[in-house]
């Protein structure tokens, strides 16, 4: 493992989460198979558990329980059968250790790392289901290998999944990085994430406005600059948006599942910080 190397790959999607390249004409544009995908996801993740400094993995074996709520609050979103890849995907949940970092991530091909700061963060659990189902759109839309195909072009992109081409792959995150400053916070990508989580949600017995509750709570924090708004839109007009969706899909009150939540928790280490 070549020190630093995660930090820059989670450089690399961070960059990805806010790149927009496309309109909704040309949406379709992703010279990437689905396997690719995955196994983009795979190698992203490969590196992320390499360095436990900065992504610090909650156990499995110390904490089962943990683990068997997140992965039945993954099954309800995937239960909604409108996942494109629900059978194809692994869609993998990680729990990171970090009680102060109120963010999750996803990787192409159904990857998802969660922080223990964002579920602590959250009071039930149609706000988490919601923040949840955001990630596995940004996946099942195929939004990061969409967006860099567009830029790049599937022969430098494969170079990439196929690691023998470091040089470009330092080129491609140089004009990245370069990219960020004009490029950051185009909304696209985001906006649709979020009306697909409210659209997974709707066909769920969760409240579909539980990413509505996630943001209204955000806003609350903002003098504190949570690292979820470095990386995502702010949330003002994504809560219109938002209930625009819930609206349009029939307008089900749902279920928030407070103390099954609050469970969840619990089964979490003590809260550190
Ligand atoms: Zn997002």
């Amino acid at each position: 493992m070549i020190p630093g190397k995660a930090a820059f790959y989670l450089g690399l999607l961070a960059i990805m989460a806010v790149l927009v390249q496309c309109n909704k004409d040309d949406k379709s544009i992703n010279f990437f198979s689905v396997n690719q995908d995955i196994e983009f996801g795979a190698s992203m993740d490969t590196i992320i558990m390499d360095d436990p400094a900065q992504f610090p993995l909650l156990s499995e074996a110390q904490y089962p329980t943990a683990y068997q709520h997140i992965r039945r609050i993954r099954d309800n979103i995937l239960a909604s059968g409108e996942l494109n890849y629900k059978d194809r995907f692994p869609w993998v949940v990680k729990i990171i250790h970090n009680d102060t970092t109120l963010n999750a991530f996803a990787a192409p091909g159904g990857y998802m790392y969660f922080y223990t700061g964002i579920i602590h963060f959250l009071d039930d659990e149609a706000m988490f289901a919601g923040v949840m189902a955001h990630e596995m759109a940004h996946c099942d839309r195929r939004h990061s290998t969409d967006n860099l195909t567009k830029q790049y072009g599937i022969a430098i992109m494969l170079g990439i999944i196929l690691g023998d081409n470091p040089s470009q792959l330092a080129e491609i995150a140089a004009g990245l990085a370069s990219g960020l400053t004009s490029l950051a916070f185009s909304r696209q990508n985001e906006y649709e994430a979020d009306e697909y989580a409210v659209r997974y949600l709707s066909k769920t017995d969760y409240d579909p406005r539980g990413l509505a509750g996630f943001f209204e709570k955000m806003e609350g924090q903002t003098p504190f600059l949570p690292v979820f708004l470095s990386t995502h839109p702010s949330p003002d007009d994504r809560l219109d948006q938002i209930y625009y969706h819930w609206e349009q899909s029939g307008s089900n009150p749902g279920e928030r599942y407070e103390s099954r939540y609050n469970d969840f928790k619990n089964s979490l280490p003590p809260v550190t910080n």
